[in-house]
């Protein structure tokens, strides 16, 4: 069981986008590329797709970007109307072929491919049963544990049967595409906690992480997969099925998909993440605006953020002036895969640079959506006062990170994150900052429209939705609540 409470928790997380298709008389192979590159920003290290012809799998999976990783004549070779792909996120220390997805089982009754995006808790316990009936697991990461465990029960019951009867066993965070045979199927684990979507093309239906990927594929979102939810696709692409398969008590949608990890163009349980940070800006203001010259993003994170604020500001009839300070270069990856701190720094500054005239002789309000290890914001604020910035004011659209993600988020260990043993006031003395505000958990649940018991925020509170050894759980109910089992017809 991964722990994190003495910082040593370096278990693998799937933080990553997936996707499926079942087209009506067309290869899906295409498709899916263009929808895995709409979700890049999920995942870096590996990319892949298996398509099924009616009578075999195809698989090409290969680590690097989706662009690297594929080819024309590796995406010509995909035959079939049926497919899943994945994009797995890059995790410090395991960069590893044999965790790249989908993953692929044949058994018995067919064959199954499986794309996961989330964390299992239980997955260990799982393994050890598997393994003890004679599973043989080719890696250590608990995608191998659900396709083993669904291959299992597909022996002995029909695929909706089988899916429920590994639902039950699964605890942790998945949201899967699925594919047996030919049959493509999406799942989302009870609390809803990774986002998964279902979209319609002309031909035939999709599921995928995010809705951005839909729109890639000039589809259009048809509405998010339930939490406890799985949907069967048609494999004439005509329509698919829903069946509602495990009911729980709350949903714990990740609220750091909205302030961070999602593309701003999604929609996600109904809300378009774009719109969504413009409010925690708004509400950024309305909690701890300060009146300054400037307000400016750090790119690309803090931008929606930082126009709400902005907003906000004038609309409160502040003076400010709305700036890009800031200029990135996009070409340098993200910060956070660096593996030593030092390089983690030397790439803040490669990454960005300052706009003398926009920065001097003024004082600036610096907007980013979180602060992880602060290695970003330190050298940001020395950054814009080399630059001659009279004053630096960060603000911050989510609550301080105290403790790891579980569930997906590759967030640093506790020991790293800087607010796990800091006060606001420590923190905002350790960046140097002239002052520095985070916004509160409420304003979080407030721009999403949400309950703010119906959010996972282990990441700002350390108490998490689900029981994980070691740590504190928020949920009376925190294992899934498994119904009667009667299935849905088709609907929507
Ligand atoms: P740090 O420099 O460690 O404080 O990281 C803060 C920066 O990393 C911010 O600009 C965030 O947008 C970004 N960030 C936040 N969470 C993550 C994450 N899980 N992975 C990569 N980058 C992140």
């Amino acid at each position: 069981m991964p722990d994190g409470r003495d910082g040593s928790f370096d278990g693998p997380t799937e933080k990553c986008g997936v996707v499926g298709a079942s087209l009506a008389d067309r290869d899906a192979a295409r498709p899916l590329y263009y929808s895995l590159y709409a979700l890049q920003h999920r995942g870096q290290e590996s990319a892949g797709i298996v398509t099924h012809d009616g009578f075999q799998q195809h698989s090409h999976v290969e680590m690097g970007l989706v662009g690297d990783a594929f080819d024309t004549d590796d995406v010509d070779g995909l035959a079939g109307s049926a497919g899943i792909g994945h994009v797995r996120y890059p995790t410090a220390g395991s960069v590893d072929e044999s965790c790249a997805q989908p993953f692929t089982v044949s058994f018995k009754s067919g064959s199954l491919a499986l794309s996961h995006n989330g964390n299992l808790v239980n997955s260990e316990e799982i393994r050890e049963e598997l393994a003890g009936l004679g599973h043989a697991f080719t890696s250590d990461g608990d995608t191998e544990v659900i396709a083993h465990d669904l291959a299992r029960n597909l022996l002995e019951s029909d695929l909706v049967r089988a899916v429920k009867r590994t639902m039950s066993r699964i605890h942790g965070s998945y949201s899967l595409a699925i594919m047996h045979d030919d049959t493509v199927l999406g799942v989302r684990d009870p609390a809803g906690n990774r986002p998964l979507c279902i979209g319609t093309v002309e031909d035939g239906y999709v599921v995928a992480s995010e809705s951005a990927a839909i729109d890639t594929i000039d589809g259009e979102l048809v509405r998010d997969v339930r939490p406890g939810e799985l949907v069967v696709l048609h494999p004439d692409g005509e329509g698919f099925d829903s069946y509602q398969l495990v009911e729980r008590d709350r949903p714990a949608h990740c609220f750091f998909e909205h302030v961070y990890f999602a593309r701003p163009d999604s929609v996600i349980d109904g809300n378009l993440v774009y719109e969504v940070r413009r409010e925690l800006g708004r509400n950024l203001w309305e909690e701890s605006g300060i009146d300054t010259d400037v307000v400016m993003p750090v790119p690309d994170s803090g931008r929606a953020f930082a126009s709400g604020y902005a907003e906000a500001a004038q609309d409160n009839g502040a003076g400010v002036e709305f700036a890009e300070g800031l200029m990135k270069n996009r070409y340098v990856g993200r910060t956070f895969i660096m593996p030593t701190q030092d390089e983690r720094e030397r790439a803040v500054r490669l990454k960005l640079n300052p706009i003398k005239s926009t920065v001097e002789g003024k004082t600036v309000t610096l907007i980013d959506d979180s602060i992880v290890r602060g290695t970003t914001s330190t050298q940001l604020v020395q950054l814009l006062k080399d630059c001659g910035a009279e004053a630096v004011h960060m603000r911050i659209g989510a609550p301080p990170i105290v403790a790891p993600c579980y569930l997906g988020i590759d967030m640093a260990t506790r020991e790293e994150l800087i607010a796990s043993d800091k006060s606001v006031e420590e923190i905002g003395d350790a960046i140097d900052a002239d002052s520095l505000a985070y916004l509160s958990r409420e304003a979080v649940a407030d721009a999403l429209g949400a309950d703010r018991g119906d959010l996972c925020m282990g990441c700002v509170t350390g108490e998490y939705p689900y029981e994980i050894d070691g740590e504190e759980t928020d949920r009376e109910v925190s294992r899934p609540v498994i119904d009667g089992g009667s299935s849905a017809g088709a609907d929507d």
